[in-house]
């Protein structure tokens, strides 16, 4: 049975104050009523506060973002000991916003994924194409793509610290949503791209999450399809009330 999984990507918001009075009403839900692992990846200045505040929650930490990098001179940038030095357990790597904004190519990509492991980080990594790609079919071929650049030059023993997101562009922050049948033939088609790369013993154990406008009024639908192993979401988890329902709907 694969681990089922809600993740919230808290993106560039919340100053301090906000991210603990989020994390508390957080706090108050109880979570273990749903069979998902929650997930918080909150911006990296409010991750050492939060990790204090979580202990004794089932709550785990990600980060938004990872350098390939042990140290050094590189202004401005978050190492993975330092990550972990803060409490953190996984990161994202390969968010759509990463590779469009800031450029980062699957070979950087790659080079994030080795270093996060490298320091025992669980991985959330993000697939998905944009629109464009989508209407000329090419979604399959994109995702493979991504997949086959940014993760596959890791082993077997190390895909079980990975977990895959599959976000369509189009889909995220848009309001627009993967229909629960686009969701799973694209799930379905990662498990067999993991299948052919590794075995079918590791692709039936990975979890793949759906990323892309969840909210609570549409989780149940996408998480009920068969390859669909929980989601990521961004702009509800900022609500506690919504993230906990999509939680819920496990
Ligand atoms: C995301 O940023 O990973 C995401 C899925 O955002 P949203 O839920 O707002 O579409």
């Amino acid at each position: 049975m694969r681990t089922q999984i809600v993740a919230g990507n808290w993106k560039m918001n919340c100053s301090l104050d906000e991210s603990l009075h989020l994390l508390n009403e957080l706090k108050l839900k109880d979570f273990s009523k749903s069979n998902a692992e929650v997930i918080i990846a909150p911006p990296y200045t409010n991750l050492y506060p939060i990790h204090q505040n979580l202990k004794n929650s089932s709550i785990k930490i990600s980060s938004q973002n990872i350098n390939e990098n042990e140290s050094g001179a590189f202004t401005g940038e978050i190492s993975p000991k330092m990550l972990k030095s803060v409490g953190v357990e996984y990161v994202i790597i390969g968010h759509s916003e990463r590779r469009a904004i800031y450029n980062e190519s699957d070979a950087l990509l790659a080079k994030k994924v080795t270093a996060a492991l490298k320091h025992d980080l669980k991985i959330m990594f993000c697939v998905g194409e944009v629109l464009e790609q989508r209407k000329a079919e090419k979604h399959f071929d994109v995702v493979k793509e991504q997949l086959e650049k940014g993760l596959f030059h890791i082993s077997a023993s190390e895909m079980k610290n990975v977990v895959i997101a599959y976000e369509p562009v189009w889909a995220i922050g848009t309001g627009e949503t993967a229909s629960p049948e686009q969701a799973q033939e694209i799930h379905e088609h990662i498990r067999k791209v993991l299948a052919e790369k590794y075995n079918q013993d590791m692709a039936n154990q990975t979890s793949i999450l759906y990323g892309g406008s969840v909210k609570p009024n549409n989780a149940k639908e996408i998480f009920a399809k068969k390859d669909v192993d929980g989601g990521l979401i961004g702009g509800a988890s900022l609500d506690a009330d919504s993230f906990a329902e999509i939680v819920m709907s496990f």
